[in-house]
């Protein structure tokens, strides 16, 4: 048989599909992948039901829909003062995970260096690689996740295409402040450079930090991608509908790779998340304070359990440093011991870095009910003989 391609045949299967499957087999409380339970808006989904047997079925708009376009226009509008022209300037596509592709695959050229910066979501580097693009690497790490300034100054040159930028970020929880964004902003005009902003936990930012969009800063307008993501703002990770916002000089290239990627997203998904963006705003600004009372609740009992939790800025995730347990392994061998033995699925925070030491925190994720963060608490207290 020919050799398929090298480059995504070197990646085993994605560490979130891995661990559910795992925790599925072993009826473990999943705390790994991220998607949220029991949050779901029960008016978009009616919205969705409705908008089935309402709208046609047919192929809509490859754009998307004229009423989501212009929902996503209005919501930055009203969050960030962002003044987007809806028709030439957002583009809906089927989840953020294809809006980063086609800002990848759109604006790489084989040879052109790309910033990332770790611990990185797992589809970035590949996407990347794929492309052609060389990837930079610049390491945050725990326990505080600085931005190291001066590493990061280096990984640019002249040959910088873009660089790929997630506030909040997943699955640090760090949420960019503005010094850290206006320097990232000097460094794309000094090298000429574009930033894809991966913004999809944008309305899960706590303890009242705000979320600055990288493309609201000065100089930044035409520079700037900004993807967010409709799964995490009505915690409907299933639904797959993302959205890209760019000057038309930019989206009009990464147009061409969703053309020829999805084309286009079911369309009742889509009416019903412009609904969802125009009439029920209080669901998503509410989330945040619902969850910061389950990060809390998360972090109590796992400090409880004997991890050193660290801090979390935004996102629904929290990371905790498993060395205290005297654990005898890496990260990857503690998740999978604590879904066979303990009954409770974490995510190694190894998976989101190429390679390093960085190989003894794990990451929950506390977007679920308060029951179950008990239940899963208990379970690790029982387990290492904290209860
Ligand atoms: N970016 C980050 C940082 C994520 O954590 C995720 C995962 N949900 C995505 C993108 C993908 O979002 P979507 O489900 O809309 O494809
Ligand atoms: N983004 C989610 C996470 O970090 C998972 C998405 C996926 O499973 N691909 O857990």
């Amino acid at each position: 048989m020919k050799a398929a391609n090298a480059i995504l045949s070197s990646y085993g299967t994605t560490i979130f599909e891995v661990m559910s499957r795992l925790a599925a087999e072993h009826g473990a409380v999943n705390l790994g992948q991220g998607f949220p339970e029991g949050l779901e808006p029960k008016k978009v989904v009616r919205a969705a039901e409705e908008a089935l047997t309402r709208l046609s079925n047919q192929y809509p708009p490859m754009m998307g829909i004229p009423e989501l376009r212009q929902a996503v226009a209005e919501h930055a509008g009203r969050h960030y003062g962002l003044d987007l022209d809806w028709r030439t300037e957002v583009m809906v596509t089927s989840g953020a995970t294809e809006a980063l592709a086609d800002c990848l695959l759109g604006l790489i050229e084989p040879g052109d260096e790309v910033v990332l910066i770790e611990p990185l979501y797992d589809s970035y580097l590949p996407i990347v690689r794929r492309a052609g693009g060389v990837p930079r690497l610049v390491r945050l790490e725990p326990p505080h996740w600085e931005l190291p300034r001066e590493a990061l100054a280096r990984a640019f040159s002249d040959r910088t295409k873009l660089l790929l930028l997630n506030s909040p970020m997943n699955p640090a929880g760090k949420v960019f402040a503005q010094d850290d964004l206006d320097f990232i902003a000097g460094l794309l005009v000094r090298h000429d450079a574009y930033a894809v902003c991966d913004e999809v936990y944008e309305h899960l930012a706590f303890d009242g930090r705000p979320h600055i969009p990288l493309i609201t800063l000065p100089g930044m307008r035409e520079r700037c991608v900004r993807i967010g993501s409709a799964g995490k703002i009505f915690s409907l990770t299933g639904w797959k509908v993302g959205f890209v916002s760019a000057c038309p000089a930019l989206l009009a290239p990464i147009a061409k790779a969703h053309q020829f990627l999805t084309f286009t997203t079911a369309p009742n998904l889509q009416a019903a998340v412009a609904y969802g963006l125009r009439e029920i705003p209080d669901y998503y600004l509410n989330l945040g304070v619902e969850l910061q009372a389950r990060r809390d609740r998360l972090a109590e009992g796992l400090s409880a359990a004997g991890f050193a939790v660290m801090g979390c800025q935004g996102t629904y995730f929290l990371t905790a440093d498993i060395k205290p347990l005297g654990f005898a392994g890496n990260d990857a061998e503690f998740c999978r011991h604590i879904t066979v033995q303990a009954g409770v699925t974490a995510v190694p925070v190894s998976a989101f870095y190429q390679a390093g030491d960085v190989d003894h925190y794990v990451r929950f994720c506390f977007a679920r009910p308060e029951a179950l963060i008990d239940e899963a608490i208990r379970r690790l207290r029982q387990h290492f003989g904290r209860a």
